[in-house]
């Protein structure tokens, strides 16, 4: 199954990615991940978008579409996948239609439903293992240790794009570039609106159902 995961910046897209993987057995594909591994080994690609992603834009297009089409092209993504955060404009939901082998156009589109002020609560406590990508929240999923990982005991940190100037930045940029894919995808007939404000296991239910799963 090839899904994508649509939705504003803390709307919950990778906790829900790392239940669905359990569940689908499909690589969970998140762009902001690949650009932030990048950034920690101070690639030609993590230099280069640096300052870009700290300041909440987004990368060009270009460059976002020639990673996401390599990664589409290894063995593991063949079965299917979920994308997260990609696409994020209109121009690269149309390069993933003409990706090869046979086409990635996404089977469905599950797009995560939560208004602004929610967001911006999440946003202001979400903490991120720096080693192993795990989400934490301050409030409603702390680490066990303070700033050590559950999963793999690497440190615990804020985004630098988790900081007041760079998340409404992010929302902006979300209203304009990004949330034109819900209409894009809704004509398509591929869109699947998910509540994504009430708890993790019963987001986890409602996209079960969804995909009658
Ligand atoms: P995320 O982890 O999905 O919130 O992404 C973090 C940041 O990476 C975004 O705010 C962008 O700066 C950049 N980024 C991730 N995915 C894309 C994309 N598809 N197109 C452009 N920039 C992206």
């Amino acid at each position: 199954m090839k899904l994508i995961f649509l939705g504003p910046p803390g709307a919950g897209k990778g906790t829900l990615a790392v239940r669905a993987v359990e569940l689908l057995k499909i690589p969970h594909i998140s762009t902001g991940a690949i650009f932030r591994s990048a950034i920690a080994a101070k690639s030609p690609l993590g230099l280069k978008v640096k300052a870009i992603i700290d300041g909440g834009r987004l990368v060009d297009d270009d460059t976002t579409i020639a990673l996401v089409k390599e990664r589409l092209a290894q063995g593991d993504a063949q079965k299917g996948y979920i994308l997260d955060g990609f696409p994020r404009t209109i121009a690269q939901a149309e390069a993933l239609a003409g990706f090869s082998p046979q086409g990635s156009a996404p089977d469905r589109v599950i797009n995560f439903d939560i208004p602004d002020s929610a967001v911006l609560e999440r946003l202001s406590g979400r903490r991120v293992c720096r080693n192993c990508g795990t989400n934490y929240h301050i409030t409603f999923n702390k680490p066990a240790q303070e700033a050590v990982c559950d999963t793999c005991g690497g440190e615990v940190y804020t985004r630098d794009d988790d900081r007041e100037e760079a998340v409404a930045k992010r929302l902006e940029v979300y209203r304009e570039q990004t949330a034109p894919l819900i209409d894009y995808y809704r004509a398509k007939g591929l869109l699947i609106d998910v509540d994504a404000r009430p708890s993790v296991d019963e987001v986890v239910a409602n996209f079960k159902k969804a995909l009658g799963i």
